[in-house]
């Protein structure tokens, strides 16, 4: 029930925002028996459609896809008219839904919230509003809009100008005429790049500012795209459904192709496809690795540039148009109809305010650095103060008296992206630390609102009136955003993601990029295990289910999906010649890993004869110094070049010569076979280090898993023989011992690939029973002094997490001077997937650095880049 009491209104929620967010929100929470109230300072609903009204604005996402799609009667009774509807055309659908569920009575158009106070003792939220009438609501969501707060323009002098100044945000309802006219336009961001073609077919002179050419491709507008219609009529939920469990909001097929190992002529092919579809995920999606890998995007980046440089004529003015300063996506890409050909038009002039800055508007100008220019019109397309922007002009004070905008000084802290410590009954929807921008923000604004209504709902049903997220929360969810955005190139760009373009905005990347499906998920999580992460309390008492919900790495937590999804059979359900084929087929189909100068095929003396090896050679003139290097694989499985691409990656950022060793396997040969070979191995590498362009005395074993556990063994027997001296040992993951009660085998021992039941069919056929407490199988029981300095590498969810730390311990307690790199959400396997895991390049790298404090001909420079740039914390 809403109620008014003097001028004060009292309401279960009020909603800031009467766009996409808001409409969709009322309808529900009404639905759901909530009083509501929802103001927007607009004049009418509609929001960015409602303000943004400049010629030729569209949407970039298709119409099919950026649409409401809660209820399929109103899918059948709108239909979209082109590829990419107009401004008008959206903002009539945002009318006709607003009219059509009768939305209109509860929202106050032309009404600014202007503060918002948590009241303690109430435990409600005291809205003032610019109307003068204040509001008490239980519950206070901000569908304010990402972009909804223009930027100011800074530029001096722009309040002289006595001719008519436009903001494309804020564009006249009655249009504006510049027939004749000699306009200048200030931007080249998406409402640039859309408005200008259609400015300049009216200017008598078109002046274009630019300080950052960015990305644009060929919109190729028209009538709704036969085949997305075609699919959508054929199965809309489906449709619908995938474009919820995709990764930007809009359904688009896996893609295995990685750039840089692609051929000229698939890559071309498919980024001239791209080119043609016109679609923004197509051109983000030519390679499955350019959003991460500089070098696969330099490739379509470049190919971009090669279009712009084929359609704008004159060589100078492309080259200005043509962008070198961030990686294609980085930025948002626009699309644009006719914009690179604007300016082939003779009185279409493009300056480049890198060269020649503004240095003041004038009263009847612009002045640069350069010259003065006369104008009739400038038009500000000048972007906006993205996804904080409108959070922080309301004063928002939550508990003790703290605003959201100081929590926030440094940087935008929430869980979920919805809610945030101190500000109880908070959500910001599509807020920051969500996928927002980044996305269909079609779908992702329905499964916001989908999440807070459903949220209420079960408040009320389990007796609460209040929800907190806890610190721990927070702060689990802040540290799962900076992890995705390290994984991708936003981070390199100066964009509006990344809070670049307002000055003093603290620079980080605003929107969640790991996607709209991982997104998903971790809301369901949250929800489905009693609210996760939350502080709830009411009359019936108060309860706090403390947690976090995402600890995996991004893009581990996405390749665990994809395994998941492929449903493998286990490989401790075959036998070992299956599981080796299995393996050996599931290794062909991944990238081979990084360049390097040379790799040769060898034999080397074992004990029961000829062991093959690969050797790594690093670029640069040798010798270098050398890895002995043993491959995982539980003793069972592997083979010389089964670590191929971790191998190469070690070579290459380590400059050591990596000799994979084929030592013998379970079951036809058991324990002590591959320890035995270990150390044949080892002596073997070490005395004909100069054969293989190493330098002598410069010797680090190591191993993965298996690996690692007979690469230590063979440190073992090497110290007791006195021969070979080993540098140092390098343990990717050891297998220590045999001891399955730990807590990493319960917490970790199912879901995460190596598994606990895999684990013991590895232990059953490397060796028996009686003989697992031998130092040669359980290195971790045998006498650990005088052994050479060790670089354990754990992972956090490793089954053997706690044998390696056992074995960290272990060695430190023996005297070995020991380094621990403990991987924070990684699996026992992600660390060896070059170019499939990014967020392990930073793992590897910091091994590699550690590995050159281990050579003499290394440790100098390897300590001072250590101490210069001390990799991140892992
Ligand atoms: C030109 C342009 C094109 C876009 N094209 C696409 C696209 O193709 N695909 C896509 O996914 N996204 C696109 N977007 C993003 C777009 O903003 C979202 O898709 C979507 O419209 C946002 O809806 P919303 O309701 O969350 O916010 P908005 O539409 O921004 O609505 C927020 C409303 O809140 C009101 N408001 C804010 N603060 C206050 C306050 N303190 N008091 C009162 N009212 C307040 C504003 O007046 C505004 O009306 C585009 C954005 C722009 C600017």
């Amino acid at each position: 029930m809403q109620q008014v009491e003097g001028s004060v209104l009292e309401v279960d929620v009020a909603v800031v925002g009467a766009g996409f967010s808001g409409l969709y929100l009322l309808k529900r929470l009404r639905e759901a028996g909530l009083s509501v109230r929802v103001f927007d300072a607009a004049g009418d609903v509609g929001g960015t459609w409602f303000w943004n009204r400049y010629p030729g604005a569209r949407c970039d996402v298709p119409s099919t896809d950026y649409t409401y799609s809660f209820d399929p009667e109103l899918e059948q009774a709108w239909s979209w008219s082109e590829k990419y509807a107009t401004q008008p055309e959206i903002l009539e659908y945002l009318r006709f839904v607003a009219n059509r569920y009768d939305l209109r009575r509860d929202i106050t158009l032309g009404t600014r919230v202007e503060a918002a106070v948590w009241d303690e003792a109430s435990e409600r939220w005291r809205l003032r509003t610019s109307g003068g009438q204040d509001v008490v609501c239980r519950y206070y969501v901000m569908a304010s809009g990402c972009l909804s707060v223009p930027k100011s323009p800074d530029i001096p002098g722009s309040d002289r100008f006595v001719g008519d100044s436009y903001w494309t945000s804020s564009w006249p309802h009655e249009g504006v005429d510049v027939t004749g006219k000699r306009v200048a336009v200030i931007g080249t961001g998406s409402s640039g790049i859309q408005t200008i073609p259609h400015l300049a077919a009216q200017a008598a002179q078109l002046t274009v500012f630019q300080r950052t050419p960015n990305f644009s491709l060929p919109a190729r507008n028209g009538p709704l795209p036969a085949e997305r219609v075609a699919k959508l009529a054929s199965d809309r939920p489906a449709y619908r459904e995938a474009a919820r469990w995709s990764l930007g909001g809009v359904h688009t097929e896996p893609n295995q192709v990685f750039g840089v190992y692609a051929s000229e002529e698939v890559r071309r092919q498919r980024f001239e496809d791209a080119w043609a579809a016109g679609e923004l995920f197509a051109i983000l999606d030519v390679f499955g690795d350019q959003a991460v890998n500089p070098a696969s995007n330099e490739i379509v980046s470049e190919m971009v540039r090669e279009k712009i440089r084929g359609i704008v004529h004159d060589p100078a003015t492309a080259e200005l148009l043509c962008p070198h300063d961030h990686p294609l996506g980085s930025k948002r890409c626009c699309l644009d109809t006719g914009y690179y050909d604007t300016f082939n038009q003779p009185h279409v002039r493009l300056v480049d305010l890198r060269s020649t800055p503004i240095t003041t508007v004038t009263e009847i100008g612009i002045d640069t650095t350069a010259e003065s220019m006369g104008f009739d019109v400038i038009v500000y397309a000048t972007g906006f103060d993205a996804m904080t922007g409108a959070l922080v002009s309301v004063d928002i004070t939550g508990r003790n008296g703290v605003t959201l905008k100081e929590k926030w000084a440094d940087g935008p802290s929430t869980y979920l992206g919805l809610t945030a410590v101190g500000f109880p009954n908070f959500f910001a929807l599509t807020g920051p630390g969500s996928p927002s921008v980044l996305s269909n923000m079609a779908v992702s604004i329905e499964q916001h609102v989908d999440w807070v209504t459903d949220c209420l709902i079960r408040l009320r049903a389990d007796g609460f009136q209040t929800i907190e997220p806890t610190p721990l929360a927070e702060d689990g969810w802040d540290q799962h955003v900076a992890d995705g955005a390290a994984i991708t190139l936003h981070q390199t760009a100066n964009s509006w993601y990344m809070g670049a373009n307002v000055a003093g905005k603290k620079r980080a990347l605003y929107p969640y990029v790991a996607g709209v499906d991982q997104y998903r998920w971790a809301c369901d999580q949250v929800a489905a295990q009693d609210y996760l992460g939350f502080r709830r309390s009411g009359p019936t008492g108060e309860h706090t289910n403390d947690g976090v919900v995402c600890q995996l790495q991004p893009d581990v937590k996405r390749v665990l999906d994809v395994v998941a999804g492929m449903q493998l059979p286990a490989l401790e359900t075959m036998s070992a010649p299956d599981a080796r084929a299995f393996m050996d087929a599931m290794n062909a189909a991944r990238p081979p890993g990084p360049e390097v100068a040379e790799i040769v095929d060898g034999v080397l003396p074992g004990p029961a004869g000829d062991l093959p090896y690969r050797l790594y050679r690093p670029a640069g003139t040798g010798p270098h110094p050398v890895v002995a290097y043993f491959h995982g694989g539980g003793w069972v499985l592997g083979s010389k070049e089964s670590d191929e691409p971790f191998c190469r990656d070690l070579c290459a950022r380590s400059g050591a010569v990596v000799v994979s060793v084929d030592y013998r396997h379970a079951p036809q040969d058991r324990f002590p076979a591959a320890a035995d070979d270990a150390f044949a191995a080892v002596s073997w590498i070490a005395d004909n280090a100069i054969l293989l362009g190493g330098i002598p005395g410069e010797l680090v074993v190591a191993g993965w898993s298996a690996g690692g556990n007979v690469a230590t063994v063979a440190c073992h027997r090497a110290r007791d023989e006195g021969h070979p001296q080993i540098r140092g040992q390098l343990l990717l993951t050891p297998a220590t011992d045999s001891d399955p009660n730990r807590p990493s085998y319960t917490d970790n021992g199912d879901g995460y690939v190596l598994t606990a039941p895999l684990m013991r069919w590895f232990w059953e056929h490397y060796c028996d029973e009686a003989q697992r407490q031998d130092p040669r199988a359980a290195p971790l029981h045998g006498d650990l002094a005088g052994l050479p300095p060790a670089i354990v590498i754990t992972a956090q969810f490793d089954p053997l997490r706690d044998e390696g730390i056992a074995y960290v311990e272990a060695l430190q307690a023996a005297g070995v001077p020991v380094q621990h790199v403990s991987a924070r959400g990684h699996t026992h396997t992600s660390l060896t997937m070059v170019d499939v895991v990014i967020s392990g390049a930073q793992v590897r790298e910091e091994i590699a650095q550690r590995l050159r404090t281990l050579f003499p001909s290394t440790a100098t420079v390897a300590a001072v880049q250590a101490a210069g740039t001390e990799p991140a914390p892992v």
